[in-house]
This record gives C-alpha cells, sequence and structure tokens, in this order.
C-alpha cells in the first residue's frame, strides 16, 4: 500500500491589523505571519472512504474524525479541481496546540494538500494548489507557501517577506477562545468604529525582519485583536506580564488567543526566558522561525 507523507509549519503573526468588514462581513485583514518550526505530520494513502486517525503529546479531544476534519475538507476540494474519484486516508501527527491561534488545523490541511497531490498523481501546479487552499480556509495558503509573508484581504492573498530567524518562546494557555466570539469583541469595543489599515509595511519593520533585528522587531509586535481576547480572558494579562517580568522583549497574543507569544533576542535569551516560566508553573514551548513551507518527507 502506498502512503505519502509530508508536513507543513504552524505560524504566529508579529503585526495582526484588524479592519472595517467588508461586503462579505468579513473583516479585512493586514497581517504578518512568520511559520515557525513547529511542524505539523500527515500522511495519506487511497481509501474507499475518507478516514483520519490522529496522534501527539497534546490533547487531542477538539479535533474531530469526521469530514468535517479541515484534512478531509481538503481532500475534496482537491478531487474536485482535478476529477480524482476516490478517497483518502488521513493519519495526523498533532504537534501543534489545538485551538491556540497557532493554525494547526491550517497546517493539517496545507500538508494533506501537498501529500495527496504527490499521491494522486501531482495534477495540481502551486497556482492551483493555492487556489484550492484558499477556499479551504483562510489561514491554509500561508501554511503551503511558510517562511514570512504580508497578507491581505482575509489573509488568503500573500506577499513574500524576507526574514532572517527570530527566536520566540510559546506560552499555551489552558482556556478556548473561539475565534468568532473574539472578533464579535471587536465589533463590540469598537462600535465599528475601525481604522481604515495601512498599505504598506514600515520600512524599519521588513529591515528588521531581513537583518533579524529581535529589538527592532518587538517595537512593531501589534495585535487588534490581543485587547479582545484579553477582554474575554483576563488571566492572559498576567500570562503577558509574567513573561515580560522574565526578560521577554516583548510579549503578545496570538492571532484571536488565547495562546501568547514572546520575542527574544537570541538562543540564550530564550533558554533563560522558558527556565524563567518553567520555574512560575508555565508550560512554554521555544521554537524558531522556519523559511519553509508545506513538504514532502
Ligand atoms: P486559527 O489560528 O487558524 O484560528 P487555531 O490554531 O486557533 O486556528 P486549530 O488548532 O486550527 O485552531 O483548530 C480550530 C478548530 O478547528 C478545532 O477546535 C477543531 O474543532 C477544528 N478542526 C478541524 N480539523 C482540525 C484539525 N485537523 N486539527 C485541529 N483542529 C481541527
Amino acid at each position: 500500500m502506498t502512503t505519502v507523507s509530508a508536513r507543513a509549519p504552524g505560524k504566529i503573526n508579529p503585526v495582526l491589523r484588524v479592519g472595517p468588514r467588508n461586503e462579505t462581513g468579513y473583516h479585512e485583514l493586514f497581517t504578518v505571519f512568520q511559520a515557525l518550526e513547529l511542524w505539523e505530520t500527515v500522511t495519506v494513502e487511497n481509501a474507499d472512504a475518507y478516514r483520519v486517525t490522529l496522534e501527539g503529546d497534546l490533547p487531542l479531544d477538539q479535533v474531530p474524525l469526521d469530514e468535517s476534519n479541515i484534512v478531509v475538507q481538503a481532500a475534496v476540494a482537491l478531487a474536485e479541481a482535478i476529477g480524482h474519484d476516490g478517497a483518502a486516508a488521513f493519519h495526523i501527527h498533532k504537534n501543534i496546540p489545538v485551538g491556540g491561534g497557532m493554525g494547526g488545523g491550517s497546517a493539517d490541511a496545507a500538508a494533506a494538500l501537498v501529500a495527496l497531490n504527490e499521491l494522486w498523481g501531482n495534477q495540481a501546479d502551486t497556482h492551483t494548489l493555492h487556489t484550492i487552499a484558499a477556499g479551504v480556509g483562510a489561514d491554509v495558503p500561508f501554511a503551503l507557501h511558510g517562511g514570512s509573508a504580508l497578507g491581505r484581504g482575509n489573509g488568503s492573498s500573500l506577499e513574500a517577506l524576507n526574514s532572517s530567524e527570530f527566536f520566540w518562546v510559546l506560552l499555551p494557555i489552558d482556556h478556548h477562545l473561539s475565534t468568532p466570539e473574539v472578533y464579535a469583541r471587536f465589533d463590540a469595543l469598537t462600535g465599528g468604529d475601525v481604522e481604515e489599515l495601512p498599505n504598506e509595511l514600515p520600512p524599519q519593520l521588513t529591515e528588521a525582519l531581513t537583518a533579524g533585528d529581535a529589538e527592532t522587531l518587538a517595537v512593531f509586535l501589534e495585535n487588534d485583536l490581543g485587547p479582545m481576547a484579553a477582554d474575554l480572558y483576563p488571566p492572559l494579562i498576567s500570562g503577558l506580564m509574567d513573561s515580560e517580568m522574565g526578560g521577554a522583549l516583548r510579549t503578545m497574543v496570538s492571532g484571536s488567543g488565547p495562546t501568547l507569544v514572546a520575542l527574544t533576542r537570541d538562543a540564550s535569551h530564550q533558554a533563560d526566558l522558558v527556565q524563567t516560566l518553567n520555574d512560575k508553573g508555565h508550560r512554554p514551548i521555544p521554537t524558531v522561525s522556519t523559511p519553509r513551507g508545506a513538504h514532502l518527507v
């Protein structure tokens, strides 16, 4: 039996600006994505019906095993696009905490697309895969692409950014925040009075990314959903303070939360912060940015 495996990275959003709702009812975004050395691996094989199995050293109870799993949605979209008649069985090795705003589901979808495209004869080119990915979820194109990128629209319209390596510490929070609920709080707290989005990133920010200048990047970290997530779950503030007091250059909410993400100067600063957070009873995850996106393994 032929099996094919691919992996795709999780991500953070060092910049997440949320604009007004557009005509489709979704908020326009202006966001910087950065892929992380935190990989989801998906193995596929042909089967009579879609099936999903899971493994991973983290809570998996929120991940559906039926056709609502995003890997099945990705497979159905690819099969339709290339006219493939048949289903697949998926084995997902999860490494990214579920529902934490680090794009684990999107990474699964991207890895599934790359693996299935190989299994089904490479009929979709890069452009077609990107279009299919955008139909599956706003963050799936970035998980395919990886590296660092500026996202506009719902996040699926991407422009690659140059980036050196950055050393992050993730701080998973044991609480679930629903993304629609965080956006609803954004609407309630802003009363629809939302600033227009910028057209471009500040040059100092793109220069800091290219140069690997963490101190300058720290100044530009920004998440419009951070205050909303903290408003819905006030203990986030103490987590933020804990990591900043522990010496992070800057700490922010990741995406719609509740995971927190702290930027450090380099590997040794990162190790110091991990030690401090461990001592405070947190379970920090050290990670670095990666230039790669979804690929076969
Ligand atoms: P995002 O940052 O894109 O909002 P996230 O990282 O916060 O995503 P995910 O881990 O991608 O969250 O999962 C969000 C929800 O999607 C889960 O609670 C689960 O119900 C559903 N889901 C569907 N397929 C998957 C999958 N393969 N892995 C994880 N969750 C999945």
